[in-house]
């Protein structure tokens, strides 16, 4: 039996048990027992990054050389993309954008232009609810993954879509079932700056240096500024190419 049917059968028998406990006149200590672990393991394989307890997630592509993939979330962004794409072309790199399939919507050229310059893109769901995709049901995030697929099929026809990955990195045992209706995997990342979260360029990009080795998975976001108030990806893109290019590491999208 795998590690997701275990967990998926403890958390359907733990409340039925915890109920017969507590019928029986048994303590709080046992009622606990039985639903506090079923609980602890739902939320460890749904909210601790890169945990393959749900299902396969690619944390590391198969390199053959020093060759590294780059991911780009949360976009497509007026004011990042463009500059994104000048940089990745100037060094001969390649890299995934991993869109939110409103954003395509109201920026369909960005999408193009991304496709245009040869570059991949992968579904990072509809509205991108990063507080709550987690904690949906079936119905929501089928509907998150599939309408974002649908939007950026709409964009570019013949558009074959390959990669998902979850607002936040945040995914419960709905998200394999939709990934396989819709021919998609899941990426996760083995190294990532967090400039989602952090404004310091030197942080960041020190983040990601560490994690340059054959086969990594980098994960950086667009739409966001520094602490000036100028744009964080572009310069977050351009430490990591420089460093790349410093330490002989090619980025490309990845055949698997
Ligand atoms: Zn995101």
């Amino acid at each position: 039996m795998s590690v997701r049917s275990l967990i998926l059968l403890f958390n359907l028998v733990a409340p039925p048990m915890a109920l017969a406990i507590w019928g029986l006149g048994g303590s709080w200590f046992w009622i606990c027992g039985a639903l506090i672990p079923a609980h602890a393991l739902w939320l460890w394989a749904t909210l601790v990054p890169n945990c393959s307890w749900w299902g396969p997630q690619l944390r590391r592509i198969n390199s053959a050389g020093r060759n590294v993939w780059i991911t780009i979330d949360d976009g497509p962004d007026p004011a990042d993309t463009p500059q994104l794409l000048d940089l990745l072309d100037g060094q001969g790199a390649k890299a995934t954008f991993f869109l939110i399939g409103s954003r395509a919507e109201r920026y369909p050229e960005l999408v193009k232009l991304i496709l245009a310059r040869g570059h991949e893109i992968g579904n990072h769901t509809y509205h991108h609810p990063a507080g709550w995709f987690w904690f949906f049901g079936q119905r929501k995030v089928n509907d998150e993954i599939t309408h974002c697929s649908e939007v950026l099929k709409a964009i570019a026809p013949g558009l074959k879509l390959r990669w998902f990955r979850a607002p936040a990195g945040f995914r419960n045992h709905h998200v394999h079932p939709s990934l396989e209706k819709s021919g998609l995997k899941l990426a996760g990342w083995s190294v990532r700056g967090r400039d989602g979260v952090s404004q310091d360029l030197g942080l960041i990009s020190a983040r990601l240096r560490s994690g340059i080795q054959e086969g990594a998975i980098f994960l950086m976001h667009e739409g966001r500024v520094d602490q000036k108030g100028n744009r964080l990806a572009p310069q977050v893109l351009a430490c990591l190419l420089d460093e790349l290019q410093k330490a002989d590491y090619k980025a490309v999208i990845p055949t698997v």
